[in-house]
């Protein structure tokens, strides 16, 4: 018995123990070294005329026995001698594809990170298997070995004979471990089982991987059969390939039908409609990889629920490493499903290993630049498609750039859409810039529940009456999205529902201020009469219809207050500090002065009253005592 190294056995023990916590990639890792070695032996057979190979010699073979327990991995590769069991097996530093760098030193070390740096791929085949057995017989030699181990002392190397292995290539034979309360290692002697392993994982392998399939067929009705008959059928045996082969996101864009594409997209990432969008990438340079994206035709149901997981298929030549990359996609594009494959990565083990990686941070980069610009496109080329686009995903995109606290603005914002009330359509902030007036200084949005009600607000009129365009915001996160940015392209993004808007001319402002001063002690009586409801009460220096509206004058809108208001903390939320804005020139505006002047408080109650619900319920908030409201109401009729 020869003994593996130390610094192997303890990454033995490591790796069984935790790193591979997801133990069925064991098929994986065989699979994909029988795959390198029939790989080796290929290229040998380009450029030495004395390798023969037929096409049976390029093959990966699978099979399994219940009773014996084993599951056996075999290919007609280049195969291995009894030096090479020794180097590639017996060290597991010693990974023919990347040599161990440091050789002794482990403390102080990430585990994850040194594994990561090398393949321990055949030695995943122990969190299994009690026992392995490698039959091997190298390319163009008589000889055969047999390496065995059961993972843990150490290992022997035995001659075998020819009928052991008849012709050159590889056996990995594995015993399985017992099976225990927790741990069902016999789900793996079944056919259903393996063929999903060689699926999901090994699906794209460019070599067959042929495995014995049991069958059902019909049997031959009996020429003697009466009527009574009933069809019979019958199992029977035969020899499969399990794996598909050759990867879609190999192949050019041009050579794909879009019913491939479609049929791809919904049996890997389950869904029943096509895809909206395709995007093929194939990089060769300083880095190779291949990617394949969908932007889908509508919202996974659970797009923007707690439990959603973003990311993308990653496969190093063609091997999956994982399922859902997260790293390969920004927040914002958690929409996006896909494929990258980079012959650049080595099949690092964990998460943690490869989000360190700098390679699928330089991939992440590209791929996240390719999606922005295929958006572009869409957005400049297809404007009905983009408006379903982004009436699907709109969302994502606003919450990466209020969740960048703006920073991320400069490339996201020029995706945004929002209703002009100007045009009543859809628009880009580009759009509304263009088409904006030399004497408009800012950008105008106003944010509510509804475009309707919106784009009847007093203000939004008064504003289109002075040539200038509104964005009507009906997403809850469009406000904090405008807030975030501040400004676009120098224009400030202001909130027409909120005070400071500086539309009046400096002598109607004066005007203002004379009334304002003339009528302190009405406001005073007013404001009393509001309490706490109200902070300022102004006289509106630009002329509007309503005799009355309702604005913000602090930091928070009436709107934020109400998204804020149905969030979890309702009672905690900052409250909007609300001004009334009265219309000088309106006649409920002499109606109130009459009344204050008359001393009749009862009847400026009533009134202050009315105008204050009325402006609430205009900004599409709730008045505060809506029985008595109606009450004051009828009183008038
Ligand atoms: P890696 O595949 O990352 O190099 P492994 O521990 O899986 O690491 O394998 C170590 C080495 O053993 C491989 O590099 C290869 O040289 C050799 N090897 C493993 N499996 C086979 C096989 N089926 N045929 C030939 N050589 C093999």
């Amino acid at each position: 018995m020869r003994k593996f190294k130390t610094e192997s056995q303890k990454l033995l023990d490591l790796m069984i123990n935790s790193i591979y916590t997801n133990r069925e990639i064991f098929l994986r890792e065989l699979i994909s070294n029988a795959s390198d070695a029939v790989d080796k032996l290929y290229f040998r057979s380009l450029t030495d005329s004395e390798v023969q190979l037929t096409k049976s010699d390029l093959e990966i073979a699978i099979s399994f026995d219940k009773d014996a327990r084993t599951i056996t991995v075999s290919d007609t590769g280049i195969g291995m001698n009894a030096d090479e069991l020794e180097k590639n097996l017996g060290t597991i530093a010693h990974s023919g594809s990347q040599e161990f760098k440091d050789e002794n030193d482990f403390t102080g070390t990430d585990a994850a990170d040194i594994i990561g740096q090398f393949g321990v791929g055949f030695y995943s085949s122990f969190m299994v298997a009690k026992k392995v057995k490698v039959v091997s017989r190298a390319f163009g030699s008589d000889e055969v070995n047999i390496w065995v181990s059961d993972g843990v002392a150490g290992y022997t190397i035995t001659k075998g004979s020819d009928d052991d292995k008849p012709t050159h290539g590889t056996d990995i034979i594995l015993l399985l471990k017992d099976d225990t309360d927790e741990d069902d290692y016999s789900e793996y002697l079944s056919e259903w089982k393996l063929r999903e392993l060689i699926k999901r994982y090994s699906n794209y392998v460019r070599y067959p991987i042929r495995m014995e399939v049991t069958k059902s067929r019909e049997v031959p009705k009996p020429e003697d059969a009466d009527d009574s008959y009933v069809t019979q059928y019958e199992d029977y045996t035969e020899i499969e390939t399990i794996n598909s082969m050759i990867p879609i996101w190999k192949r050019r864009k041009s050579e794909v039908t879009d019913e491939e594409y479609a049929e791809f997209y919904k049996s890997d990432f389950h869904d029943f409609e096509d895809p909206q969008r395709v995007v093929s990438v194939h990089a060769e340079g300083a880095l190779n990889y291949e990617a394949l994206l969908f932007i889908p035709s509508r919202p996974p149901f659970d797009l923007y629920s707690r439990d959603y997981e973003k990311g993308l298929a990653l496969y190093s030549s063609n091997v999956l490493i994982m399922d859902k990359c997260a790293d390969l996609l920004p927040d914002y594009y958690n929409f996006v499903r896909g494929v990258v494959d980079s012959s650049d990565l080595t099949l690092n083990i964990s998460r943690e290993t490869l989000q360190r990686n700098s390679q699928l941070r330089a991939i992440a980069k590209k791929v996240e630049k390719k999606i922005t610009t295929e958006l572009e496109k869409m957005r400049d080329n297809d404007r009905e498609d983009y408006e379903l686009f982004f009436d699907n995903f709109g969302r994502s995109i606003k919450f990466g750039i209020y969740q960048s606290y703006g920073t991320k603005a400069d490339e996201l914002a020029p995706l945004l859409m929002f209703f002009s009330s100007a045009q009543q359509k859809y628009i880009t902030l580009a759009e509304y810039l263009e088409a904006m007036p030399e004497d408009q200084k800012d950008i105008y949005y106003a944010a509510g529940d509804s475009i309707e009600r919106l784009r009847n607000l007093p203000y939004v009129r008064t504003l289109q009456l002075k040539g200038f365009d509104v964005l009507l915001c009906t997403d809850d996160v469009d406000e904090f999205v405008f807030k975030s940015m501040g400004t676009w392209q120098e224009k400030e993004l202001k909130n027409i529902q909120t005070a400071d808007l500086d539309l009046a001319s400096e002598d109607e402002k004066e005007i203002a201020t004379k009334v304002a001063e003339e009528n302190k002690e009405l406001f005073e009586a007013m404001k009393e009469i509001l309490g706490l409801n109200i902070s300022k009460i102004e006289v509106s220096a630009t002329s509007m219809e309503a005799p009355a509206r309702l604005t913000a004058g602090g930091p928070v809108s009436l709107e934020m207050e109400r998204i804020l208001s149905m969030g979890p903390d309702a009672d905690q939320i900052p409250r909007a500090e609300r001004v009334l804005l009265l219309n000088a020139q309106h006649s409920a505006f002499e109606t109130l002065k009459t009344a204050f002047a008359e001393g009749d408080k009862k009847k400026l109650r009533l009134y202050t009253d009315l105008l204050y619900n009325q402006a609430l319920l205009v900004e599409g908030l709730p008045v505060e005592d809506p029985i008595t409201f109606a009450e004051e109401i009828c009183k008038l009729m």
